[in-house]
C-alpha cells in the first residue's frame, strides 16, 4: 500500500500509522448496543462510523481477511427493569429490542458485523476470567458475593483517560462503599436475586458486571490482542479503562487493542439529546417521517466522526436532495474502485466530510462514474432516496381543513375544542402557530402520518 490508513489513537491520543498485527487477519471490535429500547441516533452514530471503517478494511485488506466484532449487551439492569415491569421474561425484551435493531441499522445501510456476541452466551468465558483475576490478585470477591476488581493493582488505570486516580475518583457513582477497598474498584460480579436474572458461580448465584462482559467476548472471538476498539466517547471512562485493566491483567499482556477509536457526542439541533427535552430522536423516528436510509447516513458522516455531531433537519433535507441530485447521474457499472482523492481523505482518519467534499466536486465535473463508485462505497447509492420529508396533499389538505375549524371555533369562543384539535395535530407532529390574525402550521420533530390519517 502506498499511503498507509492514519487513524487517530485515543490511547496515544496521536495519529498513526495503522499497521495490523496480522495482514491475514484484521481485527476490529465496537461496543454494540444494550438491547431493551429502541436504537436512538446517538446509537446509530458509532454504528455508521465503524461501518466506514470496516468498508475502509475491506477495501484495503479484502474482506475475508478482516473480522469485525459488535458485542450485544443481553445482560442489564435496565433490561430487567423493564421485563418487570411489563411482566414478561427478559428474553421476551432482548429478543425483540434485537430484531429492531437490526432492522433500523439495515435501514441504515450499516453492514452486520461477523460476530454478533450475546453476553448471555460468554458467561463461563466471564466466570473463568474472574477466577483468573482473583487468582492473580487483580480482584477480590466479598462476603456479600460480589466480586471487585481492584485498580490499585494495575499501574496503567487512567492512562486511556489520560487522568490519575484522584481525578477519576470523582467520577465515579458511589455504590457497594462498605464492601469495596477503594471507591474505583469496580464490579466484575454481582449477587441476583430470585426476580433477577442469574447463574451459578463460585460466589453464588449472581450475574456479571457489564465490563466484563467485553473483555470476555472479545478475547474468545479475537483472541489476547488485536488492532482496533471503538465505541462512543462516552465509554472511554469507565467502560474502556475498564475493559483494559480486566483484559491486560488477566491475559498477562502488555497490550489490549492496539488503536483506541471514539466517535465524539451527538446533539439535536443545538440541545443535548434526552427524553426529559422532548428531543428524544429514534431512528425509527425518522424512517416514520419517510427519510431514506442513505440520506441519514450521509447528514452523520457529514461531520468528522471525532467531532461533536450536531444533527439539523435542515440538512437531512438538503442531503435527501444533494442524494437525489446525485443517483440520477450514476453509471451502471458496477466497479468497485474508489476514486483517489476520496481513498486518500479516508486514509487520513476516515475523512468523511472531505470525502463528501470530493464527491461534489465529481458531480460538478462531470465525473458520475467516479461518483457512482464513491456513492456506493459510502452507502450514497439507493433507488429509495425521498424527495424530503413530505406530507401527502391529500393530509396536506386535511391539515389545512382542522386548522380551519380551528379558527372558526375560537372565533365562536369555544376554546375547549379550539385547543383540542390544537392538541390532536401537537401529537401527530404538527405544530399551529397563531400570529395576530393569522395562523400556520409546520411539521414538527416527529411527524406521524398515521396519527393525522386518523384525525
Ligand atoms: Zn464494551
Amino acid at each position: 500500500m502506498k499511503t498507509p490508513l492514519f487513524l487517530y489513537n485515543s490511547y496515544s491520543r496521536t495519529k498513526e500509522a495503522f499497521k495490523p498485527l496480522d495482514k491475514k487477519n484484521v481485527r476490529m471490535y465496537v461496543c454494540g448496543p444494550t438491547v431493551y429500547d429502541r436504537a436512538h441516533i446517538g446509537n446509530a452514530r458509532p454504528v455508521l462510523v465503524f461501518d466506514i471503517l470496516f468498508r475502509l478494511l475491506r477495501y484495503l485488506y479484502k474482506e475475508h481477511n478482516v473480522t469485525y466484532v459488535r458485542n450485544i449487551t443481553d445482560i442489564d439492569d435496565k433490561i430487567n427493569a423493564k421485563a418487570i415491569k411489563r411482566g414478561v421474561n427478559i428474553e421476551k425484551v432482548t429478543e425483540a429490542t434485537i430484531e429492531l435493531f437490526h432492522k433500523d441499522m439495515d435501514f441504515l445501510g450499516a453492514l452486520r458485523p461477523n460476530h454478533e456476541p450475546r453476553a448471555t452466551e460468554y458467561v463461563s468465558e466471564m466466570i473463568d476470567m474472574i477466577s483468573k483475576l482473583i487468582s492473580l490478585s487483580f480482584a477480590y470477591p466479598t462476603e456479600d458475593g460480589h466480586v471487585f476488581f481492584e485498580v490499585a493493582t494495575f499501574s496503567d488505570y487512567g492512562r486511556l483517560s489520560n487522568k490519575n486516580l484522584s481525578e477519576l475518583k470523582e467520577g465515579v457513582r458511589i455504590e457497594n462503599e462498605n464492601a469495596k477497598k477503594n471507591p474505583l474498584d469496580f464490579v466484575l460480579w454481582k449477587p441476583s436475586n430470585l426476580e433477577e436474572p442469574g447463574w451459578e458461580s463460585p460466589w453464588g448465584r449472581g450475574r456479571p458486571g457489564w465490563h466484563i462482559e467485553c473483555s470476555a467476548m472479545a478475547k474468545d472471538i479475537l483472541g489476547d490482542q488485536f488492532d482496533i476498539h471503538g465505541g462512543g466517547i462516552d465509554l472511554i471512562f469507565p467502560h474502556h479503562e475498564n475493559e483494559i485493566a480486566q483484559s491486560t491483567c488477566s491475559n498477562n499482556m502488555k497490550k489490549f487493542a492496539n488503536f483506541w477509536l471514539h466517535n465524539g457526542f451527538l446533539k439535536i439541533e443545538g440541545e443535548k439529546m434526552s427524553k426529559s427535552l422532548n428531543n428524544f430522536l429514534t431512528v425509527y423516528d425518522l424512517i416514520k417521517r419517510d427519510f431514506s436510509g442513505p440520506a441519514i447516513r450521509f447528514n452523520m458522516l457529514a461531520t468528522h466522526y471525532r467531532q461533536p455531531l450536531d444533527w439539523k433537519f435542515e440538512r437531512l433535507v438538503e442531503a435527501e436532495k444533494t442524494l437525489i441530485k446525485w443517483n440520477n447521474k450514476f453509471e451502471p457499472k458496477n466497479q468497485t474502485v474508489l476514486p483517489m482523492q476520496i481513498l486518500n481523505a479516508l486514509l487520513d482518519d476516515l475523512n468523511t466530510p472531505q470525502s463528501i467534499y470530493e464527491m461534489h466536486q465529481l458531480f460538478n465535473n462531470e465525473k458520475f462514474d467516479d461518483l457512482s463508485n464513491a456513492c456506493r462505497f459510502f452507502g450514497f447509492s439507493s433507488k429509495d432516496i425521498k424527495d424530503g420529508i413530505s406530507i401527502p396533499p391529500d393530509i396536506s389538505e386535511k391539515i389545512d381543513k382542522l386548522v380551519e375549524k380551528r379558527n372558526n371555533a375560537r372565533l365562536a369562543k369555544n376554546f375547549s375544542l379550539a385547543d383540542e384539535i390544537r392538541e390532536d395535530l401537537l401529537r401527530a407532529g404538527i405544530i399551529i402557530k397563531d400570529s395576530g390574525q393569522e395562523t400556520t402550521w409546520e411539521s414538527g420533530q416527529k411527524l406521524e402520518i398515521k396519527k393525522l390519517k386518523k384525525l
